[in-house]
């Protein structure tokens, strides 16, 4: 499965707001349109929340639609 990776979500500069650490770039799994993705975004190391850019919420999801479309 290829990772899609977002350059909006840069791990440098975030927190996780519960933990006070901060976070690093992980594979996560995203369901999406009844399929999954593998998704590089910031992520707390210690409580494994993720951040989710509004970027990628906004306009990365129509790109992944677009993959979709062209399979
Ligand atoms: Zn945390």
């Amino acid at each position: 499965m290829s990772v899609i990776k977002v350059p909006e979500a840069d791990s440098a500069g975030w927190s996780c707001a519960n933990c006070n650490v901060e976070l690093t770039m992980q594979h996560v799994e995203l369901e999406y349109l009844d399929s999954l993705f593998n998704v590089e975004l910031p992520a707390c190391p210690q409580c494994g929340i993720v951040l989710i850019p509004e970027t990628l919420a906004l306009g990365k999801m129509n790109q992944v639609e677009h993959l979709l479309e062209d399979k």
